[in-house]
Parts: C-alpha cells; sequence; structure tokens
C-alpha cells in the first residue's frame, strides 16, 4: 500500500497550527528565516514548499538567497546577524553548500536556540544524548509516518542505508530508541543485498536512484523511501524501483510526496517547540504540548 504522506503532512501542519496560535495570544510571534545559497532550481522548490507550509501553519518566514559566490565569511555575517535579531525565533539553512563553504563552521554558527533542524553541535549532540531537545526534521517526520501507520517497531530488524547526519544517522537513532534493532548502511557496505533482504522495514537515503530493486525487498517489508533525485529522463525519482517494489510490500512512501512532504511539515513543528523552549522561562508560559 502506497502511504499516504500528504494527509499525515497536513496533520501534522494542523496540529502546529494549533500551537502557534496559542503561541501567538501568549504574545509570541514565531518568524523563521531560510537561507539558502545558490539558486538550483531543487533548492528553490524545497525553499517554496517551506514557505508555503509555515504559511499554512501560521508561521512567518523571510527568505535569504545569496549568490553562490558568496564567501564563507559573509555567510556566518548573515547567519549572526539573524542569531542577534530578536523577531527571529527559528534559522534553517538549506543544506547542502557549495564546496567552498564550510558547512559544520556554518552549522556551528546557527544558535543553538534558533537551530530548527538540529544542525548545531552542541543540539545533535543533545539529541544523541537524548535530552529533551528537537528532532532532526527527516527523521522525525519518517518516525511519524511509522507511527501514522500503526507500524509496530519493537524487536524489527530495520535496515538504514545512508549516515549522513541529517537523515541516515538520527534516523537509526530513533528507530533504536524504539527498540528496532537497526543495521546502518552506506556505500562501503559488501553485500547490502543480504542484510535488505532480512530487513522489516528499509529505509534508504543515498540519493542513488533505483539502489533499492525488488529481489533485495522482503516480501511484506515496509519500505520508506527518502531520497529525491533525477531518473533518466529528468523526472523526480527516490531510491527505489518503485514500479516493482510496489507490489511486494506492505507499506510504501512515493516520490515525489512521501518524506519530503513530511519533513516540511516537521519543520513547522520544531519553529513552534523551539519558539516554546526559547521563550517559556522568558513568559512563564505553561506548555500545553
Ligand atoms: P548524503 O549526505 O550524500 O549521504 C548519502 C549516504 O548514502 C552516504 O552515507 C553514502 O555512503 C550512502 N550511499 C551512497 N551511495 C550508496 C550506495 N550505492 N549504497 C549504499 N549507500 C550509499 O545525503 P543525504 O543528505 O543524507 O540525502 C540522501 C538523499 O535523501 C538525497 O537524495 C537527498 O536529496 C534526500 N533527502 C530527502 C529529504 C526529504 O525530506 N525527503 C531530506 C534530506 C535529504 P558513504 O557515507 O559511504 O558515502
Amino acid at each position: 500500500m502506497v502511504i499516504n504522506c500528504k494527509e499525515i503532512a497536513e496533520k501534522i501542519i494542523t496540529e502546529t497550527k494549533e500551537k502557534i496560535t496559542e503561541l501567538k495570544n501568549s504574545g509570541i510571534y514565531p518568524k523563521l528565516a531560510v537561507v539558502m545559497v545558490g539558486d538550483g532550481d531543487a533548492s528553490k522548490i524545497y525553499v517554496r514548499n517551506k514557505t508555503e507550509a509555515c504559511k499554512k501553519a501560521g508561521i512567518e518566514t523571510e527568505e535569504y538567497i545569496y549568490n553562490e559566490n558568496i564567501s564563507q565569511e559573509e555567510l556566518i555575517r548573515s547567519i549572526e546577524n539573524l542569531n542577534s535579531d530578536p523577531s527571529i525565533t527559528g534559522i534553517l539553512v538549506q543544506l547542502p553548500l557549495p564546496k567552498h563553504i564550510d558547512e559544520t563552521e556554518i552549522c556551528k554558527t546557527i544558535s543553538p536556540s534558533k537551530d530548527v533542524d538540529v544542525f548545531n553541535p552542541q543540539n545533535f549532540g543533545g539529541f544523541i544524548l537524548g535530552d529533551k531537545s528537537l528532532i532532526p526534521c527527516t527523521a522525525y517526520g519518517i518516525i511519524k509516518i511509522l507511527e501514522y501507520k500503526k507500524i509496530s517497531l519493537s524487536g524489527k530488524n530495520c535496515v538504514v542505508i545512508g549516515r549522513s547526519n541529517i537523515v541516515g544517522k538520527p534516523t537509526a537513532l530513533l528507530l533504536t530508541n524504539r527498540d528496532a534493532t537497526v543495521t546502518l548502511c552506506h556505500s562501503k557496505t559488501k553485500d547490502l543485498k543480504d542484510f535488505c533482504k532480512n530487513a522489516d522495514i528499509i529505509v534508504s537515503a543515498t540519493g542513488v536512484p533505483k539502489l533499492i530493486t525488488k529481489d533485495m525487498v522482503k516480501s511484506g517489508a515496509v519500505v520508506i523511501d527518502v531520497g529525491i533525485n533525477r531518473d533518466e529522463n529528468g523526472k523526480i525519482c527516490g531510491d527505489v524501483d518503485f514500479k516493482n517494489v510496489e507490489p511486494i510490500c506492505s507499506y510504501i512512501t512515493p516520490v515525489p510526496g512521501g518524506v519530503g512532504p513530511v519533513t516540511v511539515a516537521m519543520l513547522t513543528n520544531n519553529t513552534a517547540d523551539l519558539a516554546y523552549f526559547t521563550l517559556l522561562n522568558d513568559k512563564n508560559i505553561k506548555r500545553k504540548f
């Protein structure tokens, strides 16, 4: 069955809207700054989707789109300005950045109190150690999809393919924390097929079109396709050979219209939660969610 991720995303945005209304009633107006370097088509679409979702949730946004030749120092200065702007409650830097910019340095520059996708190492460390910090948007979105479909995780064999800090590693951690047995695979994994064949749940986040083929998937498995790629005809596709894999699995997420919209919905959720975390003490507000 193809999971209706757009419906899940809508539900999350509706819930966020309630949180935002509550915040506004307390005099807090969340505003997200979306920072993008370069004006590639794909990045533009991501930024547009994020802005639209925020609008639906009642979150104001400001876009900061820079030429791809921007220097690292200029980008850092721009983020520092956002850090000190009291009207901005959240900052999202669209990754990946051009090669001449050190992503780690940029992530370190985002103030932990405005870091909506857990890019700052201080927040990422807190997340790994299991404190009450935010959860990275895509990984959290994947968990929400599984929860929404009531797919149990305890004791399940899960294979996560891809070990990036923004998707693979946090997803593997969240699944482990929910009592799944997780194998984290990557480009050096030998016999990927053998690991996948044994999996109850496969999460693929590699950026390789059609990496996951029918012969790699156990009948009845759940397949979560995170990849956003272009096929040989330039059409958007995931990491999974959807046409042939879909008939044999119990659940599968489509691309486009799958993990992507849910990730964006989680961004609105994190923006609301961060505004609460940050301003809770200042205004002595009791948190209702
Ligand atoms: P990334 O940083 O480039 O990481 C890709 C990972 O895939 C790496 O760990 C790499 O292994 C592994 N990999 C590459 N080729 C492989 C192969 N043939 N077999 C097994 N593993 C392989 O990418 P990312 O940022 O995590 O993103 C991954 C994909 O998800 C991209 O298509 C991206 O556009 C998409 N994405 C989607 C969303 C969403 O909301 N839907 C959000 C973020 C990203 P090594 O570590 O060994 O190099």
